[in-house]
């Protein structure tokens, strides 16, 4: 077989390209196929790549594996990029951001795979099959049985379908010269085993008698992801390979063809993350929209359908807190630390630190890690993503300035960014209805007459701070002998709707004494 290390080239749409110098620089990539919405693991692939790379001083390479053209859907792959970009992973090199190893959309390399797929053909380690879709079928007919629901195309029944192996050489020369449909598949070993070292779960050994014989390159002449994957990984010369737990089967399919087409020293190392579990079992969609929480990372609308799968983005989590949740499902620093921001996490990260075990996904735990992000983020960089809530509740007259003095007073109260609407609408306009049945029961023609004062007490004597505010409210109190404590409920009712909101004398400071009196003297018109 001839050796492929030293190929200097590659072909890229009939050009001979040289491949750029080698060197020892980390490259690691996340290969999605753009089918739909990215789930909150397929974030942490992501995260688990960008932290490594960046701590290594690597590149991040996003690669899309769009060679499933029956399962293109519009859409998917901008999608993609705007839920990396919201979360603050940009890619190095990607169809988006360009680069020295593109094209990095698969479709758009169809030129580059057939030579490896053929070359593995000369060496024995593939094979031609020319079995059309009825006689896959029939074979399926044929050979199931109770034990075995689903036969596959393997050692075992390869010699009984129509293929390189099973016709005369001069037979399947005819076959491909009168242009008839094949595809290649690898010629899986009878025997033996693969293995490779994982760098999250140690040894991993496969015995290759299992491994069904997989199509490499389809009939249209696309590879399939088997093939495409290693061809990709060796061209742009890929490092390491971090992507979920569910691709381990597929390992000794890639471990061997690395073999054979690169040599196994040349391969990247590889990580196979731990999966990410919901209440019951591995986390679906399904669990998102069951349990009430998000499973995707922004919201996607699927194009077929038109169903609305909702995002953490749109449910109100700010990008901080959902990369920072997302590192500590599955990984740990050793210590009891759970705050990190992305730099901190670059500094922090190890793969060896990365469990084997499945990650429990907890939405209570998710929103925890909001709060805390809410808390320690300024206002400034709050202003326009509350901004943004409001306005989608339909406050559209909000004033910058005052949105800025206001989101201090009322961060802490907030878990997701939609609370702030409740927090900080009635800053910006008059409530609509008040919670009457929070005053009424204590309420008496004291206060009323007590209210009654205090408006014209506001009207002469202007507050100018808050302290002051007070002060005045309860010599006021004192005066008319009732405890202040009795009375600030109802104002707090009367200034903002209901019993949430910052301190009461700063919500009145802030939203103007004229406008206070205003709201006081409404509520009170409806309390008689
Ligand atoms: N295209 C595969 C996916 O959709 C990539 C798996 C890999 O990283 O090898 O997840």
């Amino acid at each position: 077989m001839r050796s492929f290390d030293a190929l200097r080239y590659h072909q890229i749409h009939g050009l001979i390209v040289p491949l750029p110098p080698m060197s020892n620089r980390v490259r690691v990539r996340f290969a999605p196929s753009p089918t739909g919405g990215l789930h909150l693991g397929g974030v942490r692939t992501v995260l688990y790549n960008y932290l490594f790379a960046k701590k290594m001083g690597g590149d991040f390479v996003l690669r899309i594996e769009d060679t499933d053209q029956t399962r293109f859907v519009p859409g998917a792959e901008d999608y993609i990029f705007n839920c990396l970009e919201w979360c603050g992973l940009v890619p190095d090199e990607s169809p988006k951001h360009g680069g020295a190893f593109g094209p990095y959309r698969q479709s758009e390399r169809k030129p580059m795979y057939r030579q490896y797929a053929e070359q593995l053909v000369a060496a024995g380690k593939a094979y031609y099959a020319f079995d059309t879709p009825e006689e896959l079928e029939a074979m399926r007919q044929q050979y199931k049985t109770p034990e075995l629901p689903s036969p596959q195309y393997d050692h075992t029944l390869r010699l009984n379908m129509r293929n390189s192996l099973s016709l005369s050489e001069s037979e399947t020369k005819a076959l491909l010269e009168s242009g008839a449909r094949h595809v290649i598949r690898i010629k899986m070993p009878e025997t033996g085993t693969v293995s490779f070292t994982d760098m999250i779960r140690g040894e991993v050994s496969f015995e290759t008698a299992v491994v069904d014989d997989k199509v490499l390159l389809k009939a249209d002449g696309m590879p399939t992801y088997h093939l495409a994957v290693v061809v990709d990984d060796y061209l742009m010369k890929i490092t390491h390979a971090f992507r979920g737990e569910e691709w381990l089967p597929s390992a000794p399919v890639h471990v061997l063809l690395w073999e054979y087409l690169f040599g196994k020293e040349n391969m990247p190392q590889w990580a196979h993350l731990p999966l990410i579990l919901g209440p019951s079992g591995k986390l679906s969609k399904r669990d998102g929209a069951k349990y009430g929480f998000p499973v995707f990372a922004m919201n996607w609308t699927d194009p077929k359908t038109g169903e609305l799968t909702e995002g953490f983005k749109e449910k109100g989590f700010l990008p901080e807190a959902f990369i920072n949740l997302l590192a500590l499902l599955g990984w740990n620093d050793g210590t009891e630390t759970e705050l990190f921001s992305k730099d901190e996490l670059i500094a922090a990260f190890s793969m060896e630190r990365v469990h084997s075990g499945g990650a429990k996904f907890d939405y209570e735990k998710a929103k925890w890690f909001n709060h805390e992000w809410i808390k320690k983020a300024s206002a400034e960089s709050l202003i326009s993503m509350v901004k943004e809530q409001l306005e989608k509740a339909g406050t559209t007259n909000v004033n910058n300035e005052l949105l800025n003095k206001v989101i201090p007073l009322v961060k802490d109260r907030c878990t997701l960014l939609t609370d702030f609407v409740q927090q900080t609408q009635f800053f910006f306009e008059s409530p609509k209805t008040w919670d009457l049945d929070a005053i009424k029961p204590k309420w008496n023609a004291d206060k009323q007459a007590f209210f009654e004062a205090y408006i014209e007490s506001l009207k002469t004597a202007h507050p100018t701070d808050a302290v002051t505010a007070e002060a005045q409210f309860k010599e006021l109190a004192a005066a008319k002998n009732i405890k202040p404590g009795e009375l600030q409920l109802p104002l707090r009712v009367m200034l903002v709707g209901g019993k949430f909101g910052p301190p009461v004398f700063d919500i009145l400071l802030l939203i103007g004494i004229e406008n206070g009196v205003e709201r006081i003297q409404s509520c009170l018109t409806q309390l008689n």
